[in-house]
This record gives structure tokens, C-alpha cells and sequence, in this order.
């Protein structure tokens, strides 16, 4: 058995989901929204399943998706992605990741890892071999500071992976603070990894930026994308990698033999969702901001003192500075079992060093539930 296995939790949101089910909790801790997603797309799916093909797609994906995919950034980020050879479709995000970095990492290469991150991120580094660096960042901002960036950088520093914008933080990274990893990149030869799974979910008349888009970048980034995230249907598990051909073709290798290819009829229907207008996007974007608002003010009435939010589905309770004098896992492992709240401590998006006095909601939720959540808060905080 394989100890980087046989060594490894359950991953939090799954620990934290069966809890709130046990202890019938309202669970505002896995990141998945309450309502059941465009029905149109879903429509598409169910027509897919019935009259389309359901034996094995072509490998990287049906050609319609790829052509979506190329055609989408092309009109919303003026990408000149090719369908045929720079597209690969994936199950999901974290296959994405996974043919990704099985893929370009060599044993021994370092691989630079900025905190808080996804969990996925360093088993997956160290499971291909790498050699994690990890970069710190700090609330309330998340500033990813260049000096900080250039110390992890060593000879043997091959890839970075980013993650904009940035769960749990809830922060987007604008062309500035994407400038200073660029510059890194290209000044040391580096692949950026790029999970962009959030970049249809940002708030307030944000801009989401491509790192891929950045000066130097282009060729040199492996951008990854999920359309459970675009279109609130995270069961789903469609991704899809965006890279130069030399990068897209060996990544294409590493997922032939992970998942090979992904279920027809959703390929289907995301290539159709992906054909919606600019604006379907900013309305979905909208309507998660009104539930990002009503869930902080709801907090702000009982107390709690919330980071800022600029995009995802999460917003962050900051427990120091809301007067309670716990750590975050106490707090949520308390939350969930006595005040029936599910919610996920930060500080497991830390490998080392981590951030304790945060606490991730998310809101991607009905009002009712939201309201509900709040009730359980509002228990919670009596706690302690
Ligand atoms: N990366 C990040 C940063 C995420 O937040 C998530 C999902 N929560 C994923 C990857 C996984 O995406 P998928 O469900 O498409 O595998």
C-alpha cells in the first residue's frame, strides 16, 4: 500500500458533508449550490442521453466541446485557442489536475504550491514525484508578494500552480498581482498550472484575467477549467485543459489512462451552455452575490466579523475578529454537532503554517437556507 494513501484523511468537504447528514445540519460546507442548475442544459443532457451516442467519445473530448471551449474564451478573453490541438477534455477539474501534473512533473522537480490551496494540489504533486515549495498567503488580502514568490524559486523549480480565483479566499487576481507570477514564470522557465475553475464566478464587476494572457505566458500555461463551476452543476464533472500543443498532447497521454474520456451526453450539453451569451454568465454571477450579501449581513447582525468576498461561492468568518477565542476545527467539529451548522475550517487548505481563525461558508444557496444557516450561527456562536 502506498503510504501517501494509506497516510491520507478523507478529504474535509466529504467528512464534513456525512457529519451534516448524520447530525442533520444545514450545510454550508461543500462547495455546491442548492438549486438544480439551467434547465435548458440539463434538458440538453437528458436529450443527449436518449437520442446521442453513448458508447466512448473520442479521447480529448467531442469535437463540438472542444470547438465550445475554443470559441468561449475566444469571445470572452480574445484566446486563440485551437480545438484540435490545444483542448483536452477531462472528467472534471481534478483529473484536469491530475493528467496535468502527473504529466509534466519529473521526479524531483519542485513545484511551487501557494496557500491556502485546494486539497487536491499536494498529493497529486507529491503522488507524480515533485518536490512542493509553498508560498504563504495572508488574510484579509491574499497578496502573492514577489519577494516571497522568487525565495521558493530554486534551480530545480519547475512548475507553479495557481488557483484564481482563489478558494476559499474568495479573492480574484488582477492583471498586476498575475504580472508578478508571469514574470517569474518566464524569468525562470517555469509551466504555470492554472485552475481558472471559478472564473465565471466573480462578483461586483470584476474582471476575471487568464494568467494564460499575460505577456510571455501563452505557451508556458496550462489553463483548467470546470463547468460544474460555470454552470452551478458540480456533479457533473467536466473539465477541460487549455494548453500550447506540446503541453496539451502529453497531458492528453497522462489522462488516457485516468479517465480516457468523459460521459458523452454532458459533453454534450456543456458545449451548448457554453454557447450562452456573456450575459447568462453575469446574471448567474449576480444572483450569488445577492446570496454572498444576504449571508453577510445576516452574520454581520449576529456578530460575526466576514472577510471580504470578490468571487466562488464562499465567504470567510474571521473567528478572532468576531470575539471568539477558538480555533477553526474546534469550531466547526462544535458548529456541526451541537448547533446544526456545517461549514469547513480553513486551516486544511494549509499544508503547513496554517491560517486557524477562519471559518468557510458557502452561500451558493437558497434564501431559506441561508437564513437557516444563520440560525445555526447564531447557536454556534453561543458556544463559546
Ligand atoms: N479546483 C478548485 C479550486 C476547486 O474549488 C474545485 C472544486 N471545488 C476543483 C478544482 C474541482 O473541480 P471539479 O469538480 O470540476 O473536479
Amino acid at each position: 500500500m502506498n503510504p501517501t494513501y494509506s497516510h491520507m484523511p478523507v478529504t474535509v468537504f466529504e467528512v464534513m458533508s456525512g457529519l451534516a447528514r448524520q447530525f442533520g445540519a444545514v450545510n454550508l460546507g461543500q462547495g455546491f449550490p442548492e438549486a438544480p442548475g439551467p434547465l435548458d442544459i440539463r434538458q440538453c443532457a437528458a436529450d443527449a442521453v436518449l437520442n446521442g451516442s453513448n458508447q466512448y467519445p473520442p479521447m480529448r473530448g467531442l469535437v463540438v466541446l472542444r470547438q465550445a471551449v475554443a470559441e468561449h474564451y475566444g469571445r470572452l478573453h480574445a484566446l486563440d485557442l485551437n480545438a484540435d490541438t490545444e483542448i483536452t477534455v477531462t472528467s472534471g477539474a481534478t483529473e484536469a489536475l491530475a493528467a496535468a501534473l502527473l504529466a509534466l512533473i519529473t521526479p524531483g522537480d519542485e513545484v511551487i504550491l501557494i496557500q491556502p490551496l485546494y486539497d487536491a494540489y499536494l498529493p497529486l504533486v507529491l503522488r507524480a514525484g515533485g518536490v512542493p515549495r509553498l508560498v504563504q498567503l495572508k488574510p484579509p488580502h491574499w497578496s502573492l508578494a514577489k519577494h516571497d514568490l522568487e525565495a521558493a524559486i530554486t534551480p530545480r523549480t519547475r512548475l507553479v500552480v495557481l488557483n484564481n480565483p482563489l478558494n476559499p479566499a474568495g479573492k480574484v487576481f488582477d492583471r498586476q498581482d498575475l504580472a508578478v507570477l508571469a514574470e517569474a514564470c518566464v524569468a525562470h522557465d517555469l509551466i504555470a498550472v492554472s485552475d481558472e475553475v471559478w472564473e465565471h464566478v466573480v462578483f461586483d464587476g470584476l474582471a476575471h484575467t487568464p494568467l494564460m494572457s499575460l505577456p510571455g505566458m501563452r505557451d508556458r500555461t496550462v489553463k483548467i477549467g470546470s463547468a460544474g463551476k460555470m454552470f452551478g452543476l458540480t456533479g457533473w464533472k467536466v473539465g477541460f485543459v487549455c494548453a500550447a500543443p506540446a503541453l496539451n498532447s502529453i497531458i492528453a497521454k497522462a489522462h488516457q489512462f485516468l479517465a480516457f474520456t468523459t460521459a458523452p451526453n454532458l459533453q454534450t450539453a456543456v458545449a451548448f451552455g457554453l454557447g450562452k451569451a456573456a450575459e447568462f454568465f453575469t446574471d448567474q454571477a449576480a444572483d450569488l452575490a445577492r446570496s454572498r450579501d444576504r449571508l453577510a449581513s445576516g452574520l454581520a447582525a449576529a456578530g460575526y466579523v466576514s472577510l471580504p468576498c470578490q468571487a466562488t461561492y464562499f465567504l470567510n468568518i474571521d473567528l478572532t475578529a468576531s470575539g471568539i477565542e477558538t480555533d477553526d476545527e474546534t469550531f466547526c467539529r462544535r458548529a456541526v454537532q451541537e448547533a446544526g451548522i456545517a461549514a469547513i475550517p480553513v486551516s486544511c487548505f494549509y499544508a503547513q503554517d496554517p491560517v486557524r481563525h477562519l471559518v468557510r461558508l458557502c452561500f451558493a444557496k437558497s434564501d431559506q437556507t441561508l437564513d437557516l444557516g444563520l440560525g445555526g450561527l447564531v447557536r454556534a456562536r453561543a458556544l463559546f
